[in-house]
C-alpha cells in the first residue's frame, strides 16, 4: 500500500498538470482571439478615420471659399488650397501664427474676437495693394466638450467680382441719370424762356421749339439705346441666325444713310466683294452696320469718303470694316470707345445727337454672334472699325 502512494500522488500531479496546461492553452487561445478582435477593431477604426479624413480633405480642397483652421494656441493647423491662392501664399503655413502666415493685423483681431465672443460674421477685408480685392471673413471659435476654446475656423469668400459689378451698376445709373438730366434741363430752360415772353416773338418761338424738339429726340434715342443695351445684356433676345449676303446688307444700310451722307457730302462706298456670305441675325447686323457707318459720317471728314468692306479670314470667319478719312481716334481711346458712354469729344458727340452707346451696342451684338470688334486709327488720317462674324461655309 505504502509503495502505491507515490504512484498515486504522481498520477494526481500529472492529471492536475494536464488540466492546468489545457486551461492555460484555452486561456491563451481566448487571449489571442481577443487580441485579434481588438486589432481588427483598431484597423477598422483607423480605416474609417482615414476615409473620413480623405473625404473631409476632398471637401476642403474643392471649396471655393478659403478655409483656415487655427489650433488653441492660434497656430495654423490647416489651410485649404483656395486660401493659398487668395493670399498668394508661397509656402506651407502650417505651424505659423496667423500674423506670420497672412501678415494682416485685422485678421489677427478677428481671430481674437472670435475666440472671446464665439463668432465674427460678415467682416469685409480689403487686401492691400491687390487691385481692390475684397474678401468677406466669417470666423467661429471651436469649443471642446467642457466649453474651453479649442481653436478657430476662418472662412473667406471672394467678393471682388460682386463689388466690381456693384460699382459698374452704380456708375451706369449715375451716367444714365446724367445723360437724361442734360436734355431734360435744356427742354425745361427753353420752355421757361418761352413762357417768360419769348413765345410772343414767332421767329424766336419757332427756333426755341426746334431746339426743344432736338433735345426730345435725343431723349428718345437715349432711351431706345438703353433698352437695346439692357435687352442685349440680359440675353433675352434670341438671335435669328440666317445666311446673309454681306454686300446686300451693306447696300441696304447705305440706302438708309443716304440722306445723312448727302447732308455732310460724304461718299459711301460699298467695297464688299460679291458672294461673301455670313451667318447672322439680319436686324442686329443692320444695327451694327448702321451705327458704324453713321459714326463714320458723323465723325469723319465733311466731303470725305466712307468705305464699307469685307473679306474671308482664317477659321471660317468673315471680317468686315467701316473706314473713314476723318480726324480718327487717339491711340489711348481706341479700346475705350466701345465702353458705355465713353466719348472722345463729348461736346461733338452731343451736338451730333450721339448717345455714347452706339459702339457698345455694336460690341454686344458682335460678341453675341461669337465675333470680335476692334478699332484702328492713324490720327488725322481716319479710323477703321473692324468686326468679325461666322462665315457660311
Ligand atoms: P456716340 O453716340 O457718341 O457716337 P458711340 O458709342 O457710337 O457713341 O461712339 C463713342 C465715341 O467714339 C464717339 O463719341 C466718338 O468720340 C468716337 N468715335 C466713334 N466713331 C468714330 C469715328 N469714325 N471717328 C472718330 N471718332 C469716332
Amino acid at each position: 500500500m505504502t509503495s502505491l502512494l507515490p504512484w498515486l500522488a504522481l498520477g494526481v500531479a500529472v492529471a492536475a498538470a494536464a488540466w492546468l496546461w489545457r486551461r492555460s492553452r484555452g486561456d491563451q487561445r481566448a487571449l489571442a482571439e481577443s487580441r485579434r478582435e481588438l486589432a481588427d477593431l483598431h484597423h477598422a477604426r483607423e480605416t474609417q478615420w482615414v476615409e473620413e479624413q480623405t473625404k473631409q480633405q476632398a471637401v476642403f480642397n474643392s471649396m471655393i471659399e478659403g478655409l483656415l483652421i487655427l489650433d488653441e494656441d492660434g497656430r495654423v493647423q490647416f489651410a485649404n488650397p483656395t486660401l493659398g491662392q487668395m493670399f498668394r501664399l508661397p509656402r506651407d503655413v502650417r505651424g505659423l501664427t496667423l500674423l506670420e502666415a497672412l501678415r494682416l493685423h485685422e485678421l489677427q483681431e478677428i481671430a481674437v474676437r472670435a475666440a472671446s465672443e464665439g463668432r465674427v460674421t460678415g467682416f469685409e477685408l480689403q487686401l492691400p495693394g491687390d487691385n481692390g480685392r475684397v474678401l468677406q471673413v466669417n470666423a467661429a471659435s471651436v469649443r471642446d466638450p467642457d466649453r474651453a476654446h479649442a481653436g478657430t475656423i476662418l472662412v473667406f469668400h471672394d467678393l471682388t467680382r460682386i463689388k466690381q459689378l456693384e460699382s459698374v451698376r452704380k456708375e451706369f445709373v449715375a451716367n444714365v441719370s446724367h445723360e437724361l438730366r442734360t436734355p431734360l434741363s435744356m427742354i425745361k430752360g427753353y420752355v421757361e424762356t418761352l413762357l417768360d415772353g419769348a413765345k410772343d416773338d414767332p421767329a424766336v418761338a419757332t427756333r426755341f421749339l426746334q431746339t426743344i424738339e432736338k433735345h426730345a429726340d435725343r431723349l428718345t434715342f437715349l432711351i431706345d439705346d438703353l433698352l437695346t443695351i439692357s435687352q442685349l445684356e440680359s440675353g433675352s433676345v434670341a438671335l435669328n441666325l440666317q445666311s446673309l449676303d454681306l454686300r446686300e446688307q451693306v447696300a441696304a444700310v447705305a440706302r438708309d444713310l443716304d440722306a445723312r451722307a448727302v447732308e455732310r457730302q460724304v461718299r459711301l462706298v460699298n467695297e464688299v466683294p460679291e458672294g461673301l456670305s455670313i451667318r447672322a441675325d439680319a436686324d442686329r447686323l443692320q444695327q451694327v452696320l448702321y451705327n458704324l457707318a453713321d459714326n463714320a459720317i458723323k465723325y469723319g471728314r465733311t466731303g470725305g469718303e466712307v468705305r464699307l468692306g469685307g473679306r474671308r479670314i482664317e477659321g471660317d470667319g468673315v471680317e468686315g470694316w467701316v473706314a473713314d478719312d476723318g480726324p480718327g481716334v487717339p491711340a489711348e481711346s481706341l479700346e475705350r470707345v466701345f465702353e458705355r458712354f465713353y466719348r472722345v469729344d463729348r461736346a461733338r458727340s452731343r451736338e451730333q445727337g450721339g448717345t455714347g452707346l452706339g459702339l457698345s451696342i455694336v460690341k454686344h451684338i458682335i460678341q453675341g454672334h461669337g465675333g470680335e470688334v476692334r478699332a484702328e486709327s492713324t490720327p488725322g488720317r481716319g479710323a477703321t472699325f473692324y468686326y468679325t462674324l461666322p462665315a457660311v461655309p
